[in-house]
């Protein structure tokens, strides 16, 4: 600290009592409270002098947390940081902050402390509830009472009887903290906002203690964060070094944990959406720090999602531009609430509260990574003076966590006061919101969603009603059959034309019956809203004036889980009989008699799992389909034989699988499923989006080895070791050289990722290095080439599949990245092109998939030339001449030639081989070792199903999924991402049949004849 800076301190002392003094003066308007410390209350002078010691500016704090009331009996966060909260270099573990919160609750009868559940890794999840001690007293009544608001239902609606219930209900508002765990300052902010709440007496904080219920979760990412605070101390260790950046935060993923609120697949999401619905909560409010100062991003920017209620997004408003103009008041600068965040994707942690008749809102703050003071320097964009920021943050400014932690507790404090202020229309909101999600089949509809009972995938289908029960969504079943109408489809204008022309077109169906067993997701209950969300098809105009999509713009589950979802607004569905279920399975079980069993193969990701259950069964696979004891059976259904029937029996049963015994085996050709040796490769650049790809393999009980690249050079000889190798989507810095060369080598220090006496939570249950810096190297390269030479099989998606094409380890394909296409994680429809081969096992003729603008692939029979890339069928247009299209030109003084008919090709299909290219035709690829493709993207007035395509003729066609013979093996491409945030699980089943199939990839293959 230099001597300067303590000159400036003194300044800031005087400032303080100043800003303290105008701000008072300019809330002290109306019946509203101002925020003013009580002047009986003694102030601890120490900590608040530190306070001011670490705030680098007099404008980055407020009167509400400048000072630190004393007490007796509480202690301060000083007893366990050993400094005070946001210090410079002082970055807790959550085993300290729980420590600390579990102190205040011994101290103090306003603190509670609840455990709320563990990580994938085992740590502890909590919640703190800070209230007056009648508050805390009365939970369990106080939640009869939200309860009731929550499920209108049970007041039968009545709206007296819901004013009744407001005027006693002490309403709840939740923070989470740390989601993301390098975004490091809300611990500690959360750890002394809890002691102000129950420590101060201000009327101000009195009046939110008193009024309502704060409940905090310090941290969200509880594994993250420990590894994250070993990367700290690593960094204070060696001031001088580069620190590892952090490549795991939980054990699953990284960043994209905040994006998991639709599939709730996380246990942080878990844990979250059980404490936020099971609390009957008003308020979720997560804590992330990427924007100087403080944005409340909960306004943010169009679209905003479809299925939120209007009333949500006027208490947006309410709220946030209360915020903004409290801290605009108070000095602070650079505090705003639109920015460039869209309201479009429910997959946000914070919006588990608004797809449950809550009110979602969610902080950005100023963070270093880490507990260092630094100089901030910012973007044009980021210190610009807009129309929604007229007090922008500063170009340059010392930024240090005491700052960030300032920002936060005081717009919280804020926030929680004016929501106290205002609590009795905020509940009466929560229940209007409520009601009208109860009332929602009469107002705009549907009235239901069904799953029919003879869905073909009876296991994905029980896997999507399970996301909507962790959703709180009540399911029901129908005891018999019924039958709805259907609703007259609208035709655009130009069709309707058309139609007038063909007058005895046959007329559409107009009733649907579904059988009974359908599973019914009645639109009259009080959670609705996510099912509607998460059911519902999605619609991104290419011409929204949002050019930049904030997340996914199509997510649709039906379509994504492969299995059927009816949409149905006739209001004679409620009246259907049925009943409400709790228990969901799949049936499963051994029927009929003999010592075979086949189990039909509709793709569903179970099957794998029964294959490396099973593990000493003899499993074979039929290569076409076949009807036995008069049921019909798919390609690649499953023929078992050497299996102990009870096991078998138990294992289908547990899986939702149905197998029938058989007396003799059918007569279909068949070739064996082996439980194949699968490594796992990941990068050191990053996890994210592989992390997707192990939650779903470890849920699914699919064994395999987690290596890196850097592993896989040094393995001399992979076959011995591996039938498979995943190299999944890498995301982040993920070019083809980045992939080989990994991060700069040749400056700077090695990058360790180990368990060391300072960092011992880095490695958890995933990998660990000396170095993070190499990459695969040449020689990796080299291992994975003859890897395939030899017969192995190789599957890329996305960015490695670019990689596999563009570091030659396969031939005939290659990637283009698009021109004007803007495909944002979008739902895209496919076709399937040959349904002979193993990887297309199980599926039909269509299949949803998910996309992110490709890569966009095309095939050539000519080693070393590039796919043409098509854009339909301009190319085959006339030259310029005489005539008409049909009627072709001439040459003038001499008889005509008829040219030899041009050849024609599909836009998935490489250009046939021409006689020219034939002549030395050494490039030739001989039709045995070209490309197979096996799904191709759809026609592009078919491709979109949910989301947003622009320029989708670039993609439209082109091959999906390519299995690419190289060698004695194969290297399987995907240009979609088939393993994705738990939300893809209809796709899965292509990786899967990928990995039984591994040693007959090329069953059913048809060669071209030359
Ligand atoms: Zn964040």
């Amino acid at each position: 600290m230099t001597d300067s800076r303590k000159v400036c301190m003194v300044a800031l002392g005087s400032f303080l009592l100043l800003a303290l003094f105008s701000a008072t003066a300019a809330f002290a308007t109306g019946d509203e409270t101002a925020p003013a410390r009580d002047p009986k209350q003694a102030v601890d002078e120490a900590y608040t002098a530190k306070i001011q010691k670490y705030t680098t500016a007099p404008y980055f704090t407020s009167p509400l947390v400048n000072y630190l009331p004393a007490s007796k009996t509480v202690p301060t966060p000083e007893v366990v940081l050993g400094d005070v909260a946001g210090a410079p270099g002082v970055l807790p573990y959550t085993e300290d902050v729980y420590k600390y919160m579990r102190l205040l609750e011994k101290a103090s009868p306003r603190v509670k402390v609840f455990s709320i559940g563990t990580t994938e890794e085992g740590r502890e999840m909590i919640a703190v509830a800070i209230s007056s001690p009648e508050n805390l007293k009365n939970l369990e009544e106080n939640r009869a009472r939200l309860a009731k608001l929550a499920d209108p239902r049970t007041i039968k609606l009545d709206d007296a009887e819901a004013d009744k219930l407001v005027s006693q209900a002490v309403p709840i508002y939740y923070i989470t903290g740390t989601i993301h765990s390098p975004e490091t300052g809300a611990p500690t902010a959360l750890m002394e906002l809890a002691y102000r709440l129950a420590v101060d007496e201000s009327p101000y904080i009195k009046e939110i203690r008193d009024g309502m219920i704060t409940l905090i979760t310090p941290v969200v990412e509880v594994d993250g964060r420990d590894r994250m605070v070993d990367i700290y101390k690593w960094h204070l260790a060696h001031p001088k070094d580069f620190y590892p950046p952090l490549i795991y935060w939980g054990k699953y993923v990284a960043h994209d944990n905040n994006r998991d609120a639709m599939g709730v697949t996380l246990k942080l999401t878990e844990n979250v959406l059980k404490t936020y619905v099971g609390w009957k909560a008003q308020v979720l409010h997560d804590l992330h720090e990427s924007v100087p100062y403080l944005y409340d991003n909960t306004v943010g920017d169009g679209p905003y999602n479809a299925w939120v209620d209007p009333i949500l997004t006027d208490e947006w408003q309410m709220i946030g531009a209360r915020n903004v103009a409290d801290m605009t008041k108070f000095g602070m600068p650079g505090v705003f609430t639109h920015g460039d965040f869209d309201t479009w994707s429910p997959g946000y942690l914070m919006f588990i509260a608004a797809m449950h008749n809550g009110i979602s809102r969610l902080y950005e703050t100023f963070g270093n990574g880490g507990a260092d003071t630094q100089e901030r320097t910012l973007d044009p964009e980021e210190y610009a003076r807009t129309w929604y920021r007229q007090n922008p943050p500063l170009a340059k400014a010392l930024w240090s966590q005491r700052d960030n932690n300032n920002y936060e507790q005081t717009g919280l404090l804020i926030s929680l006061h004016y929501f106290n202020e205002n609590k009795r229309l905020f509940l009466k909101n929560f229940y209007l919101k409520a009601k009208r999600s109860v009332t929602k089949p009469g107002a705009e509809g549907p009235a239901a969603y069904v799953l029919p009972a003879d869905d073909p995938r009876p296991g994905l289908q029980s896997e999507l009603l399970h996301v909507l029960q962790k959703q709180a969504v009540e399911i029901s079943r129908a005891k018999s059959a019924f039958t709805v109408s259907l609703p007259v489809k609208k035709e655009s204008k130009s069709k309707k034309k058309e139609e007038a022309k063909e007058k005895d077109a046959a007329p559409a169906p107009t009733a649907r019956e579904f059988p009974t067993g359908s599973y019914i997701i009645r639109m009259d209950q009080p959670y609705s809203r996510i099912a509607d969300a998460l059911l519902d098809h999605q619609y991104w105009s290419p011409d929204d004036p949002q050019k930049t999509p904030y997340d996914d713009t199509g997510w649709t589950f039906g379509e994504l889980f492969g299995v059927q979802v009816s949409r149905v607004t006739d209001l004679k569905v409620l009246d259907a009989a049925m009943e409400r279920v709790t228990e969901i399975r799949a049936p499963g079980g051994v029927k009929g008699d003999g010592a075979v069993f086949v189990i039909n193969n509709t793709a569903e990701p179970a099957l794998a799992t029964l294959r490396y259950k099973m593990k000493d069964a003899s499993v074979e696979a039929a290569e076409e389909p076949f009807e036995s004891g008069g049921k019909k059976f798919n390609r690649g259904s499953f023929v078992i034989r050497n299996a102990n029937r009870a096991d078998l029996d138990r294992a289908a049963a547990d899986l939702g699988l149905q197998a029938v015994a058989l007396g003799a085996a059918p007569s279909v050709k068949t070739h064996p499923v082996r439980a194949a040796r699968v490594a796992f490769v990941h990068t050191w650049l990053s996890t994210q989006t592989e992390g997707w790809w192990r939650l779903a393999l470890d849920d699914m009980k699919i064994p395999y080895e987690y290596i890196s690249t850097q592993t896989v050079a040094k393995i001399d000889d992979l076959n011995a070791k591996y039938d498979v190798i995943l190299f999944p989507p890498v995301g982040f810095f993920s070019g083809s050289t980045a992939i080989i060369n990994g991060m700069p080598m040749a400056w700077g220090n090695p990058l360790p990722w180990k368990n060391t006496p300072e960092t011992p939570n880095l490695v958890g249950k995933n990998d660990s290095t000396d170095d993070m810096r190499p990459g695969l190297g040449w020689d990796g390269l080299a291992k994975l080439q003859a890897f395939v030479q030899k017969g192995g099989v190789l599957l890329t998606a996305t960015d490695t599949s670019r990689f596999a094409t563009e570091t030659g380890l396969t031939t005939g394909v290659s990637t283009s990245s698009s021109q004007k296409m803007k495909i944002v994680g979008s739902v895209l429809g496919a076709r399937l092109v040959d349904g002979a081969s193993p990887i297309a096992y199980g599926y039909d003729e269509k299949l949803s998939v998910y996309c992110d603008n490709g890569p966009i692939f095309s095939l050539t029979n000519i080693a070393g030339a590039r796919g043409r890339r098509r854009l339909g069928p301009e190319s085959h247009t006339r030259p310029t001449g005489r005539g008409s299209v049909n009627d072709p030109d001439f040459t003038v003084g001499r008889p005509g030639v008829d040219a030899p008919e041009e050849p024609s090709w599909e836009s998935w299909e490489a250009a046939p081989v021409t006689d020219e290219q034939r002549r030395n035709g050494y490039r030739v690829i001989p039709p045995a070792n070209r490309p197979r493709v096996i799904f191709r993207y759809a026609d592009n007035k078919e491709l979109l199903i949910s989301g947003l395509v622009e320029g989708g003729d670039e993609i439209a066609q082109h091959p999906a999924v390519v299995d690419v013979p190289s060698g004695n093996g194969h290297v399987v491409l995907f240009s979609i991402n088939p393993v994705y945030r738990g939300e893809t699980r209809g796709t899965y089943s292509l990786v899967l049949n990928t990995i039984l199939n591994f040693d007959s990839l090329n069953a059913g293959r048809k060669l071209a004849e030359k």
